[in-house]
């Protein structure tokens, strides 16, 4: 009898990325390795939620993204939080990778996040609903814990409850777990870009040459 082979795990990995840099590079390619992806899928947000709005705007953001994974077969671009108006929410987003017509049911989804960004995870639109839709793994960023102890009640509880110490477990669920793993710490953050390049310091080697010769073209982020 002929087994079927499950379906793969693919990471998604959103983010404001104004702009995209080496922390955000390194973290979806640890991934890959770490958590045995098929490959990372970047949705940049058109309008994020929580936040001030981005500098720069979605278009010209998708298109640092674009350039900084131009040549990565692991890494693939999706511009519907771009090209959707209104707020960008991750869960409405999921759902629509849920779809049918897009991954279905049952392949294993697994959102990457910073532990930063898992800590303010309570506070997003119909956040609950996130772990019916997909797994959660939560990179080890510097200068931020997930302790437990310091998370909002309702997200610490949730974080007991799902937390997978086997990463190998993604794979066999199509979403459900949170799981974490270390990274190469690197304190790189798009605020200490924006800041360099606003006084006219160099971010030079905290982010590809070709999303930085972009930023020069086009003159982004040079007053504050
Ligand atoms: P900003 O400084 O403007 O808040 P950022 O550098 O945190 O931006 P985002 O686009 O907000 O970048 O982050 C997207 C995701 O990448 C988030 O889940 C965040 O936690 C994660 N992330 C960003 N920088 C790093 C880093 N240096 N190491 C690990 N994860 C990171």
């Amino acid at each position: 009898m002929r087994s079927e082979t499950p379906p793969e795990a693919l990471g998604i990995f959103g983010g404001t990325f104004d702009p995209v840099h080496f922390g955000h590079l390194r973290l979806a390619e640890e991934a890959v390795d770490v958590l045995g992806l098929r490959g990372v899928r970047w949705i940049p947000a058109g309008r994020p939620a929580l936040r001030d709005t981005p500098r720069v705007g979605p278009r010209q953001r998708l298109d640092m993204v674009r350039l900084a994974i131009a040549g990565n077969p692991r890494f693939e671009l999706d511009s519907s939080e771009v090209d959707t108006p209104g707020m960008s929410y991750t869960v409405p987003t999921l759902e629509r990778l849920r779809q049918p017509d897009a991954f279905g049911a049952k392949r294993p989804l697994v959102l990457l996040v910073g532990n930063d960004t898992f800590a303010a995870m309570a506070g997003w639109h119909r956040w609950e609903r996130l772990f019916e839709l997909a797994h959660v793994a939560v990179a080890h960023r510097p200068g931020y814990s997930i302790d437990p102890e310091s998370l909002p009640p309702e997200l610490a509880a949730v974080f007991r409850r799902r937390s997978c110490r086997d990463i190998g477990r993604l794979a066999g669920a199509p979403a459900g777990c949170i799981a974490s793993f270390v990274m190469t710490p690197l304190d790189i953050s798009a605020t200490r870009i924006r800041s360099l390049l606003s006084t006219g310091a160099s971010p030079r080697y905290l982010l590809p040459q070709s999303v930085l010769a972009h930023i020069h073209e086009h003159r982004f982020y040079t007053e504050n």
